[in-house]
C-alpha cells in the first residue's frame, strides 16, 4: 500500500558524480543514517539522533569522528558537507548529529528533518586527536566546531583544556553548554574580536605537550595553523587543523 505524505520516508541519496567517485576510490565506505529523534534546542541550533547502521560495531567513533553526509540540491545532485558524531552509544547503535543552523542545503534538509528520514553518508575521515593522550588541549572553534570541541570534553575529562570560541549570536554560549569543570578554561570571543591573535597568544602561553585543535572558517584556520608553525615552531604533528566552512 503507498504511504501516505505524512508517513512517506524522505530519503537523501543523491547522483554523487565525480566528488563521490573520488571518495570511493580514496576507500571511502558508505551507510546510510535514519532519524530517531529530534531536539529543536535553538533558533540557530538543532540536534538529530541517528541509526548510523551499524558504523559502532565497526569502527572506533572517536571524539570530533565525523561524517560526509550527502544532501541533495533542488536539480537532485549530491552536496557533500561534513557533520560530527557526538554522544555514540555502542548499546543502541545510535549518535546525534548537531546543526549550527544558517543559510545552506544541509541546515535547510536538518530543519526538516523528521523521525524516520534517512541521509546516505560516507567514512573518509580524520585522526583522533587525544589518541595518545596529549598533556593539554588547545581547542579553538565556532558553532560548526562545537560539537567536536564540546564533545572532546564530556568524553576526556581526564585532559586539561583550554577552550576558545568564536561566538556568532548572543545566546551561543547559553544555546552551546561546554563542560565546566576545575582543569577547563573556556572563552567565548565576540565576533568583532580577533580570534587568530587571541589563539596564538594562547599557544605561545600553552604547557608542552600541549595538543592545538584548529576548526574554524578557512582564513582563521589558515592563519592560525601557520602561526603554530612558522612562529611558535609548533611540530606538525600536535596540530589538528581544519577549515571547517567556506565564507563567501
Ligand atoms: C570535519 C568537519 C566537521 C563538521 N561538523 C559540523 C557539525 O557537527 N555541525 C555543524 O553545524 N557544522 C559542521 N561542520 C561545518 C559544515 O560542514 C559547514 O558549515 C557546511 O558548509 C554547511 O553546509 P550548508 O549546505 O548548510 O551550507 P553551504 O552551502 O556550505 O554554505 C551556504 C552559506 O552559508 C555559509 N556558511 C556555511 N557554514 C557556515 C557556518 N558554520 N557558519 C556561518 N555561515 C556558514 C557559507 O559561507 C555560505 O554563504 C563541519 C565541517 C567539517 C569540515
Amino acid at each position: 500500500m503507498p504511504q501516505s505524505s505524512s508517513t512517506r520516508r524522505r530519503t537523501s541519496a543523491p547522483k554523487r558524480g565525480l566528488n563521490g567517485a573520488i571518495i570511493t576510490a580514496w576507500g571511502g565506505r558508505d551507510l546510510r543514517l535514519r532519524v530517531l529523534a529530534r531536539q529543536e534546542v535553538a533558533e540557530n541550533f538543532l540536534r538529530l539522533e541517528v541509526d548510523v547502521d551499524g558504523l559502532l560495531d565497526r569502527d572506533e567513533v572517536y571524539p570530533t569522528y565525523w561524517l560526509r553526509l550527502w544532501f541533495t540540491t533542488p536539480t537532485g545532485t549530491g552536496h557533500q558537507r561534513a557533520y560530527t558524531l557526538v554522544d555514540p552509544d555502542p548499546g543502541t547503535g545510535t549518535a546525534w548529529l548537531e546543526f549550527f543552523l544558517h543559510d545552506g542545503i544541509a541546515s535547510d534538509w536538518a530543519r526538516a528533518a523528521r523521525i524516520d528520514d534517512e541521509i546516505d553518508a560516507t567514512v573518509l575521515n580524520g585522526k583522533n586527536p587525544v589518541e595518545d593522550s596529549p598533556t593539554h588541549l588547545l581547542m579553538i572553534g565556532d558553532g560548526a566546531s562545537y560539537p567536536a570541541i564540546a564533545d572532546t570534553l564530556r568524553r576526556r575529562p581526564d585532559l586539561p583544556a583550554t577552550v576558545l570560541l568564536e561566538r556568532r549570536h548572543g545566546e551561543d554560549p547559553h544555546t552551546m553548554p561546554v563542560p565546566v569543570r576545575e582543569t577547563a578554561a573556556v572563552r567565548w570571543l565576540d565576533p568583532g574580536e580577533e580570534i587568530a591573535e587571541v589563539a596564538l597568544e594562547a599557544a605561545a602561553a600553552a604547557p608542552p605537550g600541549t595538543r592545538f585543535f584548529v576548526a574554524l572558517e578557512g582564513a582563521p584556520t589558515r592563519r592560525i595553523t601557520s602561526g603554530l608553525r612558522k612562529q611558535l615552531g609548533t611540530p606538525k604533528s600536535a596540530v589538528h587543523s581544519l577549515a571547517y566552512w567556506k565564507g563567501r
